[in-house]
């Protein structure tokens, strides 16, 4: 059987970098994005520490340019994704009064708009194979709202509302697509939130913790596995109890 290529954006670090890591081995070929060349090393390095030919490419979701030359990299090097995992992602938080119009449009940008774009391009790579992949990295908030993130709740919710829209128009190629939505993730996205205010989130979460990255990469790895083979257009929650 020949090798599947999985593209995660965001994989520098993180839930994505996580993500990646799962797919390093003989079955895959890996390909992760950052937007940075100090991130590209970083995984990179990733990659030749577990003795895998991988592919570290840059990709910035809010700069048009960046993403056509990725767009460009990724065809010459022949690189059509089975599975993709929509990962990266920003945080630009503010109450709505006080939000810029910036802010809002750069959160939309790298998610929702970013996913789109990258699903739309390689969409007819998994058409052609008859199967595919795609895993949309959401989160609990769009289900539950979070005071200072309506741009990212919007995001987050359009993102879960476009990918049963395209479950339902690609399900019968043997496509599938899902969303996984995290709760409260130890990464640096919430390195910034007040320690005070993190410790009553934990108190409420039911395994009263926060959760590691490497329990959503499990199951981005389960969705993208055989054993899913029968789940499609499903926004499956990930979030120590937070939600149910
Ligand atoms: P993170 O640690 O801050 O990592 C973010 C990743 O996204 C990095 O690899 C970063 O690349 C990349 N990225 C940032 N801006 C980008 C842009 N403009 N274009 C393309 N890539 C960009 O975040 P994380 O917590 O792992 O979040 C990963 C995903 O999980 C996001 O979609 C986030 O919304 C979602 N999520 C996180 C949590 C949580 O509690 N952590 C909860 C729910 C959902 P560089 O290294 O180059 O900056």
């Amino acid at each position: 059987m020949s090798k599947k290529k999985v593209l995660v954006t965001g994989s520098s670090r993180g839930i994505g970098n996580s993500i990646l890591e799962f797919f390093l081995n003989d079955e895959f070929i890996p390909i992760g994005t950052a937007t940075s060349s100090n991130g590209i090393e970083m995984i990179k390095k990733k990659f030749s520490d577990n003795n895998i030919s991988g592919h570290a490419l840059e990709l910035d979701l809010n700069n048009t340019n960046s993403i056509e030359n990725f767009f460009k990299n990724m065809k010459e090097e022949g690189l059509s994704p089975d599975i993709l995992v929509n990962n990266a992602g920003i945080a630009r938080d503010n109450l709505m009064l006080r939000m810029s119009e910036q802010d809002w449009a750069e959160v939309l940008n790298v998610h929702l708009t970013g996913q789109f774009k990258l699903m739309k391009n390689f969409l007819r790579g998994m058409l052609k194979n008859k199967w595919g992949r795609i895993i949309n990295i959401s989160s609990a908030a769009a289900a539950l709202g979070n005071k200072g993130q309506s741009n990212y709740v919007a995001a987050k919710a359009g993102i879960e509302a476009m990918s049963k829209t395209l479950a339902r128009e690609v399900g019968s190629k043997n496509i599938t697509v899902n969303c996984v939505a995290p709760g409260f993730i130890e990464t640096d996205m919430l390195k910034d939130l007040d320690q005070e205010y993190l410790s009553v989130v934990k108190s409420e979460i039911p395994l009263q913790r926060l959760g590691k990255p490497e329990e959503i990469a499990s199951l981005v790895k389960f969705l993208a596995s055989d054993e899913a083979n029968y789940i499609t257009g499903q926004t499956v929650h990930i979030n120590g109890g937070l939600f149910m």
